[in-house]
Formats: structure tokens, C-alpha cells, sequence
């Protein structure tokens, strides 16, 4: 490249995947959720920068994400609760019986300038993938990870339920049967109120044990018998890559192919990686992407969302390589200049993980792998769903 196109934006590679899209806004970009709360931080803005400075985004793949508006919602939302969100956000407030019958204006949910448009426009791009769908195609829409959302209910900083919506609406386009894999470091208890006990939707949540919001027991089945099934895999503290493809190997891809899925959801928060400062597992990016990387063949209609991911230069890292998983492009080595532009440019100052940061955040995407021993509890676990999986396959 000559010296003088350095600093301009990178042309856009040949993705391996040309039909892949990136479902992205700009809405992203200075909404925070205060500046004391762990969603403070940029992630998926700089997805989509880090993507662009690679070369891996342009005008061919990129959609920018319509706002839902609020009757497309109420497909799973409560009417009133949507209405109060609104009103939250018109009004800059809430009184103490919608706080106390919303779960809103709290610490962990609070009211933020764009507290209903935000929501609705990763609603509004989970709805859209979901029509995309229609045809097989891959989706990667980081904002859509919102787990934890209620239908009357703001839960564990997620106001709605992007991953529900998006397979109601899926179902909507006549594919039933959906397979939801959740590989953030919390347990999906949204996901699991919704589709619990539908045989069409097959769940499996990967989080850590003892943490927030404490469900998803391993001996927790849901109501589906056989397929539909729920498996729930608590993890304890230190899991590594290691244990991480194990699990990929006996329980998730296994479980995923017998179930044979019309749609494939993927949700990949990133809160499970050791420099993440909201879990206690330690696994490497690369642990996320091979996941996905040998998830995404197993549908030929696939959405994945980010979730989680609390340290801006490690969600910015993983996201983006998951972005490369979605779409075929190679991780480089050493990150161009560009790209370590946009990573150099943020900043973690509440934190003391970001006061000195690593340099290898700003100059890899990928970071070293995290081998190490397999905890006994994992095998057991292991043992226990791989059995009820033996039943149907
Ligand atoms: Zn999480």
C-alpha cells in the first residue's frame, strides 16, 4: 500500500462469505448507561471501527438497524411496559410504581437519554435478521444479545429480549425449530422464561456457577422431554479453553446437530473471557470464535449476537473476531495501523484493569490461547447432560 493511503480507511477484503451482513447503528456510539455502570462503555461502536479499519465492513455488508416500534415488540412484551419505557425516556423519569412494576430507573437498569430508542434498535435489527432469514443466510448483529430481558420487566441491564424476539419472529417466517446456544458468562434466564418448555426450541447455556441470576441449574431440564430439551452447564471459576472446547466437543455441537435446526442463535457475550471484569472464567477469544466457527455450519440460517463484555478493549477485540468468524476473514498477527488506531483511542479510567492497559489490546485482536487442566467438575457435568443426550441421538 502506498505511504499516503495509510491512514484512509482499508478497502473492503473478499469476505469468504460475501452474503454474510453486519446489522450495526450509529446509536451505539455515545449512549451510555451512566458513568458509574458497567455498560459505560463503547462495544459496539468499536466493533464496527475495528471492522472497518480491518477492511472487513463496508457499504456491501453493512445494514444500518431500524428502530422496532412498539407494536412489533408486543409480539412478547407487555404493552404497558413498552409504553413506560417511552415515557421513561420523554420524560427523563420514572415514579416508584413503574419502578417497582418495571424493574426501570433502578442501578443496574437505569433511565439513560436513549433508554427506549436504544432497546428498540437492536429489536429492531433482531426483527430484521429475522426476516433476512427468511433465506439462509449469517447474521451478526452485536447489540442483539440482550438475555436477560422480561416481558414487563427490565432485567440485568437489558430492557427487552432481543435473542426472544428474534425467534418469535424466525417462527414467524415458518422455521420452527430453533436452536439457541448461549456461551455468555451469565445464564440466559430470559431466554429460558420464554422457551423453557417448547419442544421446538432447543437451549443450551454455558455460564458461571454461583453468579448472577443464579438459574440455569445443571439438573434444570426445562419441560421439553428429548428435543426441545434445555441443557444448562454451570462452570465453575477458572475455565479455560481447554475445558471450553470439551464442552464445544461433547455437549454443544452434538446436541446442536441431533437437533437438527431450521435456525441457528448464537449469543456470544463476552464477559466469559479472563480479561472481562464481570466473571471469573478465563477463557481467550480464541475459545469464542472456535466455538462459533464450528457452530456456524450447522444451520445454513444462522444469527449471532454479542451478549456481555464489560472492558472496552476485550469486547472490541472479540466481537470484532467474531465478526471474522460470521464472515470469513482471517485474524491478522499484528493488527494494521489503523485498526490499533481505534484501540489506542479508548479509555477505562474507572477501572484498574484500564489503567495499564496490556499492550497487546491494542496491537492483536486475538489474544494467546489459555491452556491448562480440565476440571474435574466440567467431566462430571459433562457427564451428566451427555447422557440425557444420549437419548435422542
Ligand atoms: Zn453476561
Amino acid at each position: 500500500m502506498a505511504k499516503a493511503d495509510a491512514a484512509t480507511t482499508l478497502e473492503t477484503e473478499p469476505a469468504r462469505f460475501p452474503d454474510a451482513r453486519f446489522i450495526g447503528s450509529e446509536i451505539y456510539r455515545h449512549s451510555s448507561y451512566g458513568g458509574w455502570h458497567p455498560l459505560r462503555i463503547p462495544r459496539v461502536s468499536t466493533t464496527m471501527d475495528l471492522s472497518r479499519a480491518l477492511g472487513w465492513l463496508g457499504p456491501g455488508n453493512y445494514i444500518t438497524s431500524p428502530r422496532a416500534k412498539a407494536a412489533a415488540l408486543s409480539h412478547w412484551h407487555d404493552p404497558a411496559y413498552l409504553a413506560a419505557l417511552q415515557r421513561a425516556e420523554e420524560t427523563g423519569a420514572v415514579d416508584a410504581a413503574t419502578r417497582a412494576r418495571h424493574n426501570i430507573g433502578t442501578h443496574a437498569n437505569p433511565i439513560f437519554p436513549e433508554v427506549w430508542r436504544r432497546p428498540a434498535t437492536s429489536a429492531g435489527a433482531a426483527l430484521m435478521a429475522a426476516e433476512m432469514l427468511a433465506a439462509p443466510g449469517r447474521i451478526f448483529a452485536p447489540a442483539c444479545g440482550t438475555h436477560h430481558g422480561l416481558p414487563d420487566r427490565a432485567n440485568g441491564f437489558c430492557y427487552l429480549n432481543d435473542p426472544v424476539l428474534a425467534i418469535l419472529a424466525l417462527r414467524r417466517q415458518g422455521l420452527r425449530r430453533v436452536a439457541y446456544v448461549d456461551l455468555d458468562a451469565h445464564h440466559c434466564d430470559g431466554v429460558a422464561h420464554a422457551f423453557a418448555a417448547d419442544a421446538d426450541v432447543l437451549l443450551i447455556s454455558t455460564h458461571e456457577e454461583n453468579r448472577w441470576p443464579r438459574t440455569g441449574a445443571l439438573t434444570d431440564a426445562g419441560a421439553g422431554a428429548g428435543l426441545g430439551a434445555m441443557f444448562n452447564l454451570p462452570l465453575p471459576a477458572g475455565v479455560n479453553d481447554d475445558a471450553f472446547a470439551l464442552i464445544t466437543d461433547r455437549l454443544i455441537l452434538p446436541a446442536v446437530t441431533a437437533f437438527r435446526p431450521d435456525a441457528l442463535v448464537i449469543q456470544c457475550g463476552s464477559d466469559a473471557l479472563a480479561d472481562d471484569p464481570q466473571s471469573r472464567l478465563m477463557l481467550s477469544n480464541r475459545a469464542l470464535w472456535a466455538t462459533l466457527a464450528a457452530l456456524m455450519p450447522l444451520s445454513d440460517r444462522v444469527l449471532v449476537t454479542g451478549g456481555g463484555g464489560y472492558n472496552p478493549w476485550s469486547v472490541g477485540r472479540a466481537w470484532t473476531g467474531l465478526w471474522g468468524v460470521v464472515a470469513g476473514f482471517d485474524v491478522p498477527d499484528v493488527l494494521p495501523a489503523p485498526a490499533e488506531a481505534v484501540l489506542r483511542a479508548l479509555s477505562w479510567p474507572q477501572s484498574r484493569l484500564g489503567r495499564n492497559p496490556p499492550a497487546h489490546w491494542f496491537t492483536t485482536l486475538a489474544d494467546a490461547p489459555h491452556h491448562g487442566p480440565i476440571p474435574d467438575a466440567v467431566r462430571a457435568r459433562l457427564d451428566v447432560l451427555t447422557a440425557r443426550l444420549a437419548v435422542w441421538v
